[in-house]
């Protein structure tokens, strides 16, 4: 059997994009499942768009993603004589022709057509010169175009889509389309198939945008003598609003940079997006790599557009939710071990990291990153929401301070008081602290919870978290007494 080869091509114009992350991760689960090879490819050809920073920005990119590629990167400005050469075959061969037709002799007829409220469509003026009468136009100099001969007469050029099923475009609808432009360069479409036929690409897996030109470039396959491969084009991703989600109108969200940004865990984000155009018959929503390699095939994927699920502007959700709580998942089960590394990068690059959690500390490390990880979504929340536990500059929620504290005018006096009595505890222990804070609540008379939220928001800024005593514990006893000592700031 003939190795399956898949190719990832990005034209180098901007960021990785979401979508574009989501075609790599296909065609990289599908080399996997297949122990075929993922060709990387920069579509380069458009020098005026295309920029080093782009360049380094897919690669790095696709690396946090862990899509890994087997060969290239390839350039495909570096093949351009492979480009022309192919172009001067098809010429030789007479599936391509010289056209002299003018820019303003085109836009005549175009209008032309257009008054007509006909279609437009390159009447072949040239395609009926003879060799001769070409050569005699070069000679004087005249500029030309190389275009390419549709087939014609009635018939229908087309494939069997692994997705969207058989495809045909009748020769009516297909003109004799420009290969070279008038500056000797080769355009996209042929380019693209000579280097999938260099690079021996067995399957193209890639946006629906692309199956535009998928009948001519099938065509260009037939004329070179060489089989087309297998097509299979994905549905696009749709905002709520049905628009194609782009940078314009939803600004970073859609690059892969935010989330890595904002926090997200590689193969979270990945699961994510394998299942916006995917699914199984189960409905199964979390894979490993590996499941998903295994699981994984093109004819699931789903005809329908994909929507990401998205509100500019909402408060609560700086992304789909179900992307944010794909990463909450992850975040919360992976083992505490493999958390630890990207926890600590987190704080290295907040200054708030400690070398003693690689050693004497690292056991409590371990301990408090599972302890306050049951209600976070991202990484940025260990360095934020989970502050008070490694650092003393944490932050106040100001409505926790307003509900737990401010309401309370006594607890400035109270919780001083109920620190001195934590210090006189000998063995701290979760039972110990919560046996005389109980106590200290019934001597007064008052809740427990009046002191119990007060202590919370005091040593921690937050509403929410673990049970109070684990809190207490994992913060450790000195720096809880010295919180709870300076409440009277608060007021
Ligand atoms: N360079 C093209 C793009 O970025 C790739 C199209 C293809 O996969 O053939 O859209």
């Amino acid at each position: 059997m003939t190795e399956v080869r898949v190719r990832f091509p990005p034209s180098p114009t901007g960021y990785l994009h979401i979508g574009g992350a989501r075609t790599a991760i296909y065609n990289w689960l599908f080399a996997k499942q297949h122990n075929g090879k993922l060709i990387l490819r920069i579509e380069d050809t458009d020098a005026e768009r295309s920029t080093q920073e782009s360049i380094q920005g897919i690669l790095d990119g696709l690396e946090w993603l862990g899509v890994t590629w087997d060969e290239g990167p390839y350039f495909q400005s570096e093949f351009a004589n492979d480009h022309v050469a192919t172009a001067k075959k098809l010429l030789d061969s007479g599936h391509a022709y010289k056209c002299f037709c003018t820019k303003e002799e085109l836009d005549a007829k175009r209008e032309a057509a257009a008054a007509a409220k006909g279609d437009y469509r390159y009447d072949k003026t040239c395609r009926g010169l003879s060799a001769e009468e070409a050569a005699e136009k070069e000679k004087q100099g005249l500029p030309y175009v190389v275009r390419f001969k549709a087939p014609e007469g009635d018939g229908a050029v087309g494939f069997d889509d692994k997705v969207y099923g058989r495809v045909e475009r009748s020769y009516d609808d297909i003109e004799d389309f420009v290969i070279v432009r008038s500056n000797g360069k080769p355009l996209y479409l042929l380019c693209n198939v000579v280097d999938d036929i260099r690079d021996r690409i067995t399957h193209i897996i890639r946006g629906q945008d692309g199956l535009v030109n998928t009948p001519r470039q099938i065509l260009i396959y037939e004329a070179l003598g060489v089989t087309a491969p297998v097509f299979a084009h994905m549905p696009l991703t749709l905002d709520l609003k049905k628009a194609k989600i782009s940078k314009r109108s939803h600004g970073e969200i859609v690059a892969v940079q935010f989330y890595r940004q904002h926090g997200f865990l590689p193969w979270a984000l990945c699961n994510f997006l394998v299942l916006l155009g995917w699914s199984t018959t189960d409905d199964q929503e979390i894979f490993s790599r590996e499941e998903m390699i295994n699981a994984f095939s093109l004819e699931r994927i789903n005809r329908a557009n994909s929507i990401f699920n998205y509100r500019k502007g909402d408060p609560k959700f700086f992304t789909d939710p179900k992307a944010i709580n794909m990463n909450a998942h992850y975040l919360r089960t992976m083992p505490v071990e493999e958390l630890a590394p990207l926890v600590k990068e987190e704080f290295v690059a907040d200054g708030i990291w400690d070398a003693a959690y690689d050693n004497d500390k690292k056991e409590w490390f371990l301990k408090t990153l599972d302890l306050i990880r049951d209600r976070f979504h991202t990484l940025k929340d260990f360095a934020q929401a989970g502050r008070a536990y490694f650092a003393d500059d944490y932050e106040f929620q100001p409505k926790t301070v307003k509900k737990n504290i401010l309401k309370h005018p006594d607890l400035k006096e109270w919780l001083p008081q109920l620190a001195e009595r934590f210090e006189e505890i000998s063995d701290f222990t979760k039972e110990e602290v919560e046996r005389v804070t109980r106590e200290f609540a019934t001597a007064l008379d008052i809740k427990p919870g009046i002191p119990i939220n007060g202590i919370r928001a005091s040593v921690t800024g937050q509403l929410a978290g673990p049970g109070l005593f684990d809190v207490v514990l994992a913060i450790g006893k000195e720096r809880v007494i010295e919180r709870m000592k300076k409440v009277a700031q608060l007021y």
